[in-house]
Parts: structure tokens; sequence; C-alpha cells
């Protein structure tokens, strides 16, 4: 019987986390912020630091035709986006698995 192991770390395919992990930390969340001046703000976080954080907010900028800021890895955009930011971000290449979206 041929054991599978894990290229990464070596260890037995049923042991190894090595996806879970990587899977944890490439996870984005958005949500809304309502925080300032009461009007919403469709937060995204957790992009990766190959992300150039600064042309995706353009991007998502014109995509959903709003206005907004990118700082400290965190964008910001005017409005209430959630129904489309799933959507838009899988056209920019991300992986709908690692989306979470909360409310
Ligand atoms: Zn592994």
């Amino acid at each position: 019987m041929a054991e599978t192991t894990c290229q990464k770390c070596g260890m037995p395919e049923d042991l190894c986390v090595c996806d879970d992990i990587a899977r944890d930390e490439q996870k984005i969340t958005v949500k809304i912020d309502t925080r300032t001046f009461n009007k919403e703000m469709t937060v995204i976080e957790g992009l990766s630091e190959d992300v150039d954080i600064d042309t995706l907010s353009s991007t998502l900028k014109s995509k959903l035709a709003c206005g907004g800021t990118a700082k400290n890895g965190q964008i910001q955009l005017q409005g209430n986006h959630i129904r489309r930011i799933k959507e838009v971000l899988s056209d920019e290449g991300f992986d709908r698995n690692q989306i979470e979206v909360k409310n």
C-alpha cells in the first residue's frame, strides 16, 4: 500500500494541514461598515500582500461606479456592494471560495 505524503511538509496526506493553512491565510472578508458618517461602506480585508490594492481598488471603483480608498491592506468602497462584490472579485481572478461576505 503506497502512502501519499504531502510535498510541502512531508507528512502523510491525512495528517497534513498545509492546504487548510493556505486557505485560511488567503481568506478575504467583505463586510459593511456604517460607522463613518452613518453611510454604508463596503470594506474588503485580508487581501494577500502580493495583491496591488491600489490597482485593485481602482478596478473595483470603476466596475462598481463608486468612490473609495485603499490603505493599510484594506479597501473601502462607498456604498453597499455586497451583492456584486463576489462576482467582481472573481472576475479579477480571486477564488470565490476564499471570499467570505459578512453582513
Ligand atoms: Zn503538508
